[in-house]
């Protein structure tokens, strides 16, 4: 056994795998990428991906990324991703405790879990990776030619998702915006995916649950994975760089609701009073108030709050001109403050507000 991997064996269950929607099919391209654990073995093992590189200081060195793999019988493989964005910390929290507490014996089929992925950007506590520069979550499909994040994104799409029936990916606000805690559903191209996709988010129990489009970004871990016909669900927990204790419990029961809903964990998902309490959906580039002047912003409408069109949502301030009275922000459309500028700095085109409104045909029974 290598010395980085725990294991914990556990007697093979058996559990059909349920049907599932219509895979892409992958061809893994060629990589030096290798694993310290096998994905085919029962029971816990808590290891790495390396991904070769060859620095000034390490010339035939890899950088580790960890990787998780629990196994008992056959069934659904769900994958989990925390640390996609390395400012973004109730994931990666609630992930790992996860992966310590569970028994192998208590699951039926297989969790793939990385709960550092963008593992550079996690260590230094930021969004985007010290080593190239470039956000994870807007890197796939990934190039396995390219530099690190590139190599990772590879990794995860070529020979991670391919294993894997769902995908549930676990960001939170980050240093820039405050986010009201939510499941977040990502439209699939077909009605089959997409009713799965909402059913599969309302599952996870958040209080709000949100669609977002990102404006219809393919370069996404979670549209990635949607393309390849994997069930995918995504959160949003509160964020400004901080770890908030009410997100994180959020967080924690919606990793085993999930894995409820999928039928790797036993019973019923533990929907809190509450929960699902908002569905709404971020409407396209109306929703978003961005800035068009350099300055300080100061917020004045609250995360949750409802807003109309018109009304002042803040004003930005030029610190430099005392003469030069500050601009007033205006909320572009109706509807529920979902996102909000965490730092006071604003350039023009950063992102102040974000609105959704609300989306009752989530509720509703489709195909
Ligand atoms: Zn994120």
């Amino acid at each position: 056994m290598m010395p980085e991997m725990m294991n914990f064996e556990a007697e093979p269950m058996t559990v059909p795998r349920p049907a599932n929607t219509v895979r892409a099919a992958i061809t893994p391209r060629n990589n030096s990428v290798y694993t310290s654990v096998d994905f085919d073995r029962e029971g816990k093992q808590i290891g790495f991906f390396h991904v070769p590189q060859s620095p000034h200081d390490d010339a035939w060195g890899t950088i580790r990324v960890p990787l998780a793999v629990i196994k008992n019988g056959d069934g659904p493989t769900v994958l989990i991703e925390g640390g996609n964005h390395g400012d973004e910390y109730e994931g990666p929290i609630a992930l790992g405790e996860f992966l310590r507490e569970i028994d192998p014996r208590d699951i039926a089929g297989r969790i793939i879990a990385i709960p550092a992925i963008n593992i550079r950007a996690v260590e230094a506590g930021t969004r985007t990776s010290p080593v190239d520069g470039l956000n994870f979550n807007r890197s796939f499909p990934g190039d396995f030619n390219g530099t690190l994040t590139s190599q990772i994104a590879a990794y995860v799409h070529d020979i991670l998702f391919p294993k894997a029936d769902y995908f549930l990916d676990l960001h939170s606000g980050g240093s820039s915006l405050m986010i009201l805690p939510s499941a977040i559903i990502e439209p699939s191209p077909t009605a089959q995916g997409h009713r799965k996709n909402i059913k599969a988010t309302l599952a996870f129990g958040a209080p709000t649950v949100v669609m977002v489009d990102n404006l219809g970004e393919t370069r996404t871990s979670t549209a990635s994975a949607n393309h390849q016909g994997l069930i995918v669900i995504g959160s949003e927990m509160a964020g400004g760089g901080l770890v908030s204790q009410d997100a994180l419990a959020i967080c924690r029961r919606g990793i085993r609701n999930v894995l409820k809903h999928a039928g790797v964990l036993k019973g019923a998902p533990d929907i809190a009073p509450g929960a699902n309490a908002r569905v709404l959906k971020v409407p396209g580039s109306e929703g978003y108030l961005l800035s068009e002047e350099d300055g300080v912003f100061e917020p004045l409408s609250p995360l949750g709050s409802a807003v109309s069109k018109g009304d002042l949502a803040g004003r930005i301030h030029f610190l430099h001109t005392p003469s030069r009275a500050p601009i007033d922000l205006l909320h572009p459309i109706d509807g529920i403050v979902f996102a909000k500028r965490q730092p006071g700095r604003v350039r023009p085109g950063n992102c102040c507000f974000v609105l959704a409104n609300e989306y009752p045909e989530a509720l509703t029974d489709g195909p």
